[in-house]
């Protein structure tokens, strides 16, 4: 039983959410609050991260679902690791150690339609960063010319004191913002004209994507040493995320893919013939054997037209098919034909009816009042297990 939902509310996932639905959440979130992207957004990254920190790990969610925020902070797992741990960790970047010797890593999202990811294709990212300044090779001046900040007299700190109350002072220190806490600097015939002095510029760079046959939603494409160069620091990598956009006709669960068919009551009693438009623009004709009845919500599937296998292309998965069976609207055949129609469907049973039972009238539903009513109920059930009869072809 689920107490509190706030870590949930957080990542925007049901507190019955799979461990994938957490991670995917996670994944948006992340990056979209990162303080690389939007840094006024800080105390949300934090929340985030947090919120997955704890419900990633099936201990911590177990103890958050049974005693909420409370029991994690008494049971001391809280923020056991930083915000940008869990997210260095989650996207692949390098430990702390790593990263002391090692730029940042940047992390990019790329949206990707399913064609792309089912045909394979390269995409042109372009990027800006920092590179090694041409002009002074990284050094930020003529070589031999660096003097002592007189600012801060070379210590690379500025201290100010401040009152904060009667006979209370708060010495405040920052980094200089002469020499960028160098405690040395260029004077200004000396320093680089191209750089500033900052010894590296800014550039665009086209990086080159390509996308595989049967790559995923999330998957990563690592960029080694493309992140911003800094005189001294081996670059960071640039991770580009795969996000997958979403598809008006097939919804894709691992290796297959989901679609729903509309069929006529003629076509579901007396068997169809249909097209489908794969995601590669073949046309495949899919039928029904004479005498075969497709009930509503029944599924199959056509072997080898879902998805390729990543890697291996030549194998696919299923195209699983959902059939809506769709009845004719009241009142399509005139009455006195539907004795005709009646003579040729299975018989119907008799109900035995004694004096003793009583004759109600069978009324249509208030649609909206009811939903109002049971919103919260059907949400739920649905989640839990898909369309009747649904089995595992739901997708997540
Ligand atoms: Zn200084
Ligand atoms: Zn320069």
């Amino acid at each position: 039983m689920v107490h509190e939902t706030g870590y949930y509310d957080l990542l925007g996932v049901s507190p019955k959410a799979s461990v994938d639905e957490i991670k995917k959440a996670y994944r948006k979130l992340a990056l979209k609050y990162h303080p690389d992207k939007n840094p006024s957004e800080g105390d949300k990254f934090k929340l985030i991260s947090h919120a997955y920190e704890v419900l990633s790990d099936p201990k911590k969610r177990d103890l958050y679902d049974q005693g909420g925020e409370q029991a994690i902070k008494e049971g001391g797992m809280s923020g056991a690791a930083s915000p940008m741990d869990i997210f260095d960790m989650f996207f692949g970047g390098g430990g702390r150690m790593q990263r002391e010797r090692k730029g940042k890593n940047v992390v990019h999202q790329l949206s990707v339609s399913l064609e792309e990811m089912y045909n394979g294709t390269t995409r042109k990212l372009g990027l800006q960063k920092n590179v090694i300044c041409e002009k002074c090779e990284g050094y930020g001046g003529k070589k031999g010319a660096l003097e002592k900040c007189s600012n801060c007299k070379g210590r690379g700190v500025q201290v100010r004191v401040q009152q904060i109350g009667p006979g209370m002072i708060q010495q405040i220190q920052s980094m200089c913002p002469d020499c960028q806490g160098q405690g040395e600097k260029f004077n200004s015939k000396d320093r680089c004209k191209n750089c500033n002095g900052h010894k590296v510029e800014r550039k665009k760079k086209i990086l080159e994507v390509h996308i595989d046959k049967g790559m995923k939603d999330g998957q990563k494409i690592m960029f080694h040493g493309e992140g911003d160069q800094e005189p001294g620091l081996e670059p960071g990598d640039v991770i580009i995320v795969l996000d997958q956009k979403d598809h008006p006709v097939f919804q894709r669960h691992e290796d297959n893919l989901m679609m729903k068919m509309n069929i006529k009551l003629v076509e579901a009693l007396c068997g169809f013939r249909r097209t489908v438009q794969t995601l590669d623009n073949r046309t495949l004709i899919i039928s029904t054997q004479p005498g075969e009845v497709i009930n509503h919500s029944d599924i199959k599937c056509v072997q080898n037209e879902g998805m390729p296998l990543y890697r291996e292309p030549y194998e696919k998965g299923q195209l699983i098919i959902q059939f809506q069976v769709e009845f004719p609207e009241k009142g399509w055949l005139p009455e006195h034909l539907l004795f005709q129609l009646e003579r040729l469907l299975p018989p119907r049973e008799d109900v035995m009816i004694t004096d003793d039972m009583e004759e109600v009238e069978l009324c249509e539903v208030d649609v909206q009042s009811q939903q109002k009513s049971y919103r919260g109920e059907a949400y739920q059930e649905d989640e839990e297990q898909g369309p009747r009869g649904g089995v595992q072809c739901h997708t997540q």
